[in-house]
């Protein structure tokens, strides 16, 4: 009996086997070309109780079930493959080098509009665009401003619209549906639709002005254009050498033969301004993919991008998976940013993913950043990876002093040393804008008794609860519980409550009093949630509407402060001393990022780090001689250490509500792995995040020099352990180059 083989999303391993009967298959399309053209197709097929959306993986097996028990498919969804034979390929290697079930893979690979369970045909790509115009009416009313002047956004979506229509896909970005509907209502804008030509991006393209590269830009440019194969480059540039200048200039040929670019960017890094300078650049419009999207749009700009009607696609983690129908190159921006790494579910990578698509489609990639990673750096100095250096910045701008302030002893205010609040003072006066950073959002990290010392936790994390003064209550930042914020101590009863540390809010009230002259704006999760909420924030920054900005790591992700000339770092003494090997990387990126953002003009910028110990090696070093040469240090330690990305490691992570079940699970996984040659097993010791929601959470570190060793082994203990009873009792999950031990 021949079956087909059909992948499905659940967390098993295997195929399934489903008949299917040629004849009865109405999509023309595939009957004519018979069984072979149904791989790679959506089949909706029957599965215990439900009906799932599964992707046909082979044709024309032997099946080894006994055919009564064999199911036929319900309906085949397409008339052509959604999934191309290299997306099989890539899904097939991702299930194997992060040992995750096939069926699972293959639907992450897919936008969500064609996972859901779902019949319909994959919807012919669609030909028209919705844009956005100014109604006809809409210049008769003469009083546009009064009718719009208690609505700051409309207003702004109106003058946008004053320019010309604009694709509703690039005003999401900034407006919400709410802010639309308004002005249509107010018959002031109008939805229309444009029809799109095919391919007539390429007819479209022209070039804008462009500044003339420098030395080092012009080298790498060059450099990059010799490569019309796999090769892999990695850029490490310093903040404001052009690196975005360079990517603009090494695609410019590729667009001209009409080839496509796809561009990743850290997930805060998709703003306007970003997309808006690579359109300005080509005069075509470029798709994007960012978590705004519904699941339509996200459909619409990956048809287009795998039917080569876009140019340049710029997009956040999961936008690698975008297939291109003519590819030319990909460029991972700030390749670095932990965003690419996902951190739940299938545990991937995107940079790895792009060496592995790139290799596949044998094209140039190209990972851009100012703190490269240590494994991508290792790579580029073992020369797997070609090296481009740009040490200087671009144009006239210079690069921003980096000092240490120490602060044993010192008088403070709100964390602030005096010295630092005097130099804060200086750039005020003189116009300029001055960043504070903290790595605490809300008002402060704990809520503490006077009276008796008692600390408000979340019972379900073992871990105090934030205090948030501007939502007023507390909040655990592990598991997001939310609880009112008590006026008299929950354990004695008395009124003397106190909070102990500083957050942001406490940071910008403090700053407030401090200047009162001054306007300061606080930028961290909680003021940047919702719909361009940050884009907005960006532009009233550089529109000077702030002086002083107050915020959390969102402030280091490449964004361009031109008036801020004092960059002042509070707080990160902790990471000295961390239990993460990767602390001291992860603290020098941030540090290295926050100061790129100063004296990016002709103002001439500096940084300073308010530490307990100015002369720990790490600040020196990353102080008197950048981040290159502490990177280069770094990784000669890991190799003392045996560290990566010298040796490669798995991290298996077990949770429970009971504490023995999840050590007791890593146990016996730490067992298996001991018969293997040449691994080694660290723990089980608990995660930094020892407990959250009520479970407790233990790691094994699996580790060896070889990674097919690494490999064999832990594919052969995944499969020895699912099949331990024990493996249903806890949560356990597999994570090949853990980056992060929470
Ligand atoms: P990065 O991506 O490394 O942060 P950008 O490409 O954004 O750097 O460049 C930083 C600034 O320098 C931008 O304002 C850019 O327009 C400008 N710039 C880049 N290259 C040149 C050049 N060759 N000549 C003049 N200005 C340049
Ligand atoms: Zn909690």
């Amino acid at each position: 009996m021949q079956v087909i083989q059909v992948a499905i999303s659940v967390p098993m391993p295997q195929l399934f086997d489903y008949k299917i009967d040629m004849l009865d298959v109405s999509n023309a399309a595939v009957a004519d070309s018979g069984d072979d053209a149904l791989i790679g197709c959506r089949v909706l097929v029957p599965f215990g109780p439900r009906k799932c959306v599964g992707i046909v993986l082979r044709v024309g097996v032997e099946s080894e079930y006994e055919i009564t028990k064999i199911k036929s498919v319900l309906e085949v969804l397409d008339s052509s493959p959604v999934c191309s034979e290299q997306m099989l390929q890539l899904g097939k290697w991702m299930s194997e080098y992060y040992h995750y079930p096939i069926g699972e893979v293959l639907h992450t690979l897919l936008p969500a509009a064609l996972r859901k369970q779902q019949s319909g045909k994959t919807k012919p790509s669609v030909a028209t665009e919705s844009y956005l115009q100014l109604t006809p009416a809409s210049s008769a009313h003469e009083e546009v401003d009064e009718l719009l002047a208690r609505s700051a956004k409309q207003f702004d979506l109106y003058r946008m619209l004053e320019k010309g229509p604009l694709r509703v896909s690039i005003i999401k970005q900034q407006f919400t549906p709410a802010i639309i509907k308004a002005l249509t209502e107010k018959n002031l804008i109008e939805k229309i639709e444009l029809v799109e030509k095919v391919n007539d991006w390429k007819a479209e393209l022209s070039i804008a002005e462009k500044p003339v590269p420098n030395v080092e830009q012009a080298m790498a440019i060059s450099t990059i254009n010799l490569a019309n194969s796999f090769d892999t480059m990695l850029i490490e540039g310093v903040t404001g050498s052009g690196k975005t200048e360079v990517y603009l200039q090494i695609i410019e040929p590729l667009l001209a033969a009409g080839k496509q670019v796809l561009i990743l960017v850290p997930e805060i890094g998709l703003t306007p301004q970003t997309v808006g300078r690579f359109e300005k650049r080509f005069g075509i419009r470029v798709g994007t993919l960012h978590s705004n999207l519904n699941d339509t749009e996200r459909l619409q700009v990956w048809q287009q991008a795998k039917e080569g009607r876009l140019g340049i696609i710029i997009g956040t983690r999961s936008s690698i998976f975008t297939e291109m129908k003519n590819p030319g190159m990909i460029i991972v921006d700030e390749e670095h940013d932990e965003s690419f790494k996902q951190q739940d579910n299938l545990k991937y990578h995107a940079r790895d993913i792009a060496v592995y698509r790139a290799r596949q489609l044998n094209i140039p990639l190209v990972l851009g950043s100012a703190t490269p990673s240590l494994e991508s750096l290792h790579n580029a100095l073992e020369k797997k990876y070609r090296h481009i250096l740009l040490p200087n910045r671009a144009g006239s701008a210079a690069m921003p002093a980096q000092r240490l302030m120490n602060i044993k002893g010192q008088p403070m205010q709100y964390g602030i040393a005096q010295g630092m609040i005097d130099k804060m003072q200086v750039q005020l006066n003189a116009g300029n804008q001055v960043m504070v950073f903290v790595n605490r959002r809300g008002y402060a990290p704990a809520l503490l008794c006077h009276q008796c010392g008692h600390v408000e936790n979340c019972e379900r994390c073992d871990n105090p609860m934030t205090v948030h003064k501007s939502a007023n209550n507390l909040q655990c930042h592990r598991c997001a519980d939310i609880r009112h914020l008590p006026k008299n101590c929950p354990a004695c009863g008395h009124d003397e409550l106190d909070t102990f540390g500083i957050g942001t809010e406490q940071l910008q009230q403090g700053l407030e009093s401090l200047f009162p002259d001054f306007s300061t704006v606080r930028v961290d999760s909680d003021t940047v949630r919702g719909k361009g909420k940050l884009s907005k924030l960006l532009k009233d920054i550089n529109q000077k509407k702030y002086q002083i900005l107050v915020g959390t790591q969102i402030l280091s992700k490449g964004h361009h402060f031109p008036d801020v000339t004092l960059v002042l770092i509070l707080n990160v003494d902790s990471a000295l001393f961390s239990a993460d090997f990767r602390a001291p990387e992860k603290l020098a990126q941030l540090i290295t990022q926050l100061s790129g953002r100063a004296g990016r003009s002709d103002k001439v910028g500096e940084m300073w780090l308010q530490t307990h110990c100015p002369e720990h090696p790490l600040l020196q070093d990353l102080i008197n001689n950048g981040f290159s040469d502490f990177a280069r240090y770094a990784l000669l330690e890991r190799k003392h250490a045996c560290l990566p990305p010298h040796e490669h490691q798995i991290c298996i992570r077990s949770e429970s509500h009971h504490k023995h079940l999840s050590v007791h699970f890593l146990q016996l996984c730490a067992q298996l792995f001991t018969q293997f040659k040449y691994i080694k097993v660290l723990g089980p010791f608990p995660a930094f995040i020892e407990k959250r929601q009520g479970r407790y959470r233990n790691l094994l570190i699996i580790q060896s020099a070889s990674r097919k060793y690494l490999q064999q082994a832990t594919e052969q203990a995944n499969k020895a352990l699912s099949e331990m009873p024990v493996s249903k009792q806890v949560r356990w999950s597999i994570d090949v180059s853990p980056i992060d031990f929470s």
